[in-house]
């Protein structure tokens, strides 16, 4: 057995996530970050580096055949930087000023997630400098636009060609073992009224207050399904609207309301707008004044890979082997690319530096100590499933 954890090296670690860092990349301007990632994979050894006109960035190690295949999945695009000062710094930084013990990298993209990237990226190094021999195929996947949701970046490698028996989401999980997230559904409710001059509002049905009627229903009497390992199915109101508007003094008659519904993986899509549309017909059976229709607006998949799938076991007793225990198995409050690999058919898990809690926030750091045992549960984990 190597010694894989002497084979691991932090200060290339922490240099190669600073440079990521310090490149910036919102979505659909990734090309100078994967540069630096195709460069990366091309000094440690890689088998085989892709690139495709959108700069997704596939790196192989080939096994000899007959062996479990890996495919280990991040993003390279961040979210917007807002207010935040110095968001490409990528300083060394003590954690202290984060609330964080011990020292911390610093920027946006440092936990969503570039320290996951580098980690990645690095453990396929530590593979080929260990010569670790590998049956199955180890796939690296740097992917773009991740941040728009849609999951473009993941879906065009999968289109390529490029699969595995089993697969690693390395968003940040903080150094836990996660099995997925639920899904978002953003739904658009509109109620309708009857217009009046706003001086007589007893003429018209005013359109807002049948709204107002909606949300209140929904607050008392709107059963949600809870999943055992996601949490609880959730909704919320994002925005809200009225017509004709406030130009003239009008009674509208219509509302309209954007609702984020985050849904569990047993919930269809009839079942999530089944559940506004009896909401609404228990209304208008109180009320014949009132009117309202559904219409889903977007859909995100949810994510959820069982706890007794074997790449969660591999990864758990990874986790042991090197943190020195499995830890509770937990899930993401946001959706992840993870969730188009599942779908494609090949179940994903997710573990990766970094407090999914700082994502896409102006205090975007990754505690120093997590990049090391990333990489080692990545090497580990390979060697336990792929030699
Ligand atoms: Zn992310």
């Amino acid at each position: 057995m190597p010694d894989i954890a002497a084979a691991v090296d932090l200060a290339e670690i922490v240099a190669f996530a600073q440079k990521l860092i310090q490149t910036p990349s919102l979505s659909g301007e990734e090309q100078a970050v994967a540069d630096l990632v195709e460069r990366r994979m091309r000094e440690l050894g890689y088998d085989q580096v892709h690139r495709d006109a959108m700069h997704n960035v596939v790196g192989v190690l080939k096994g000899s055949g007959g062996g479990t295949s890996l495919l280990f999945n991040g993003h390279l695009d961040h979210a917007g930087v807002g207010e935040m000062p110095r968001p490409f710094s990528g300083a060394w930084m003590d954690g202290a000023e984060f609330c964080r013990s011990g020292p911390v990298l610093y920027g946006r993209g440092a936990s969503d997630m570039k320290a996951g990237l580098a980690a990645m990226v690095q453990a396929g190094g530590v593979v080929k400098k260990l010569g670790l021999p590998l049956k199955g195929d180890v796939l690296v996947t740097c992917v773009v636009r991740e941040e728009m949701a849609r999951g473009e970046g993941v879906k065009a490698v999968l289109e390529q060609g490029f699969a595995a028996d089993y697969a690693v989401n390395a968003e940040a999980t903080n150094l836990r073992v996660y099995v997925g997230h639920r899904g978002k559904a953003e739904l658009g409710v509109t109620t309708f009224g009857q217009t009046s001059h706003g001086g007589n509002p007893a003429g018209g049905v005013n359109a807002i207050l049948k709204m107002t009627r909606f949300l209140a229903a929904l607050e008392k009497s709107y059963p949600l399904p809870r999943h055992e390992f996601l949490g609880d199915a959730t909704w919320t109101v994002l925005d809200i609207e009225a017509s004709p508007g406030a130009l003239t003094p009008i009674v509208p008659d219509r509302c309209r309301a954007v609702i984020d519904r985050r849904f569990l993986p047993e919930e269809s899509q009839e079942d999530v707008l089944g559940g506004l549309r009896a909401v609404i017909a228990g209304l208008a059976a109180a009320d014949p004044e009132f009117r309202a229709e559904v219409e889903l607006l977007k859909w995100f998949p949810a994510m959820f890979t069982p706890p007794d799938s074997p790449v969660v076991r591999a990864m758990q007793r990874a986790r042991r082997g090197v943190l020195g225990q499995e830890g509770k198995v937990g899930s993401w409050y946001f959706g992840v690319d993870g969730t188009f690999l599942n779908q494609a058919g090949i179940p994903c898990v997710g573990f990766g530096p970094g407090d999914e809690y700082l994502a896409h926030t102006p205090h975007d750091v990754v505690p120093v100590s997590h990049l090391v045992p990333a990489c080692l549960v990545y090497v580990q984990l390979i060697t336990d499933m792929c030699t």
